[in-house]
């Protein structure tokens, strides 16, 4: 295993006990005030389509937001892990269409939508840096899913304030993200959207 590989292991798991060291209440606040935040966000505000994610584990928990958005009438979706490992973006009609996934996490049924249709993602992770760059769990799902083209699609990290780090150390295939949201602070990566 080599020295950086290690170093980016260690930085996934200090964030994981972090998270999992999360109270209930804690949870609740950071979610709520990262959902009021995404409220007022420019492309969230100008964006059909949005896709977020459904949480496990004292993930950042977007539900208030995303149902809000849904009756404002904008596209919801949410991911799926399909069989040959590649994340697609689902419609999210509602938690009674939803199936859990491989990792116990709740995934939409019905087709695929078209992944450069999709104004905004709201992408999950493990620790975030101040350029854009992220860990995600260390498969790769994101960057695959989000390297498939830059097309004009916000990409938003969402975490709590302790998974920031000043250098993720990133690779080739890792996706830069335009901004990221914690309970505490905005980073501002790529001005272009606003
Ligand atoms: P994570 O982003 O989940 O923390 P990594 O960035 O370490 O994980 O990626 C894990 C694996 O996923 C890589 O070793 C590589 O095999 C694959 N991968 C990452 N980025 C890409 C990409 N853009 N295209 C194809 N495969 C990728
Ligand atoms: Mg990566």
């Amino acid at each position: 295993m080599d020295k950086l590989f290690a170093q980016k292991n260690l930085m996934r798991e200090d964030a994981l006990r972090k998270r999992n060291n999360l109270s209930l209440a804690e949870t609740q606040e950071f979610s709520s005030r990262i959902n009021a935040k995404l409220m007022e966000l420019g492309p969230v505000l100008k964006a059909k389509s949005i896709m977020g994610f459904a949480s496990i584990k004292n993930e950042v928990d977007l539900s208030w937001f995303l149902e809000k958005m849904k009756t404002k009438g904008k596209t919801i979706l949410l991911p799926r892990v399909e069989e040959n490992e590649n994340i697609v973006a689902v419609e999210f009609k509602g938690w009674e269409y939803t199936a859990s996934g491989p990792f116990g996490i709740k995934e939409p049924v019905g087709p695929a939508f078209p992944a450069e249709e999709i104004d905004v993602i709201l992408v999950p992770g493990l620790v975030f840096d101040p350029h854009g760059y992220r860990l995600g769990y260390g498969k790769g799902y994101y960057d695959r899913f989000l390297s498939r083209g830059k097309t004009p699609t916000f990409f938003c990290g969402i975490c709590y304030e302790f998974q920031l780090v000043e250098n993720v150390f990133p690779h080739e295939g890792d996706v830069v993200l335009d901004w990221i949201v914690t309970e505490k602070s905005e980073i501002l990566i790529n001005g272009d959207f606003f």
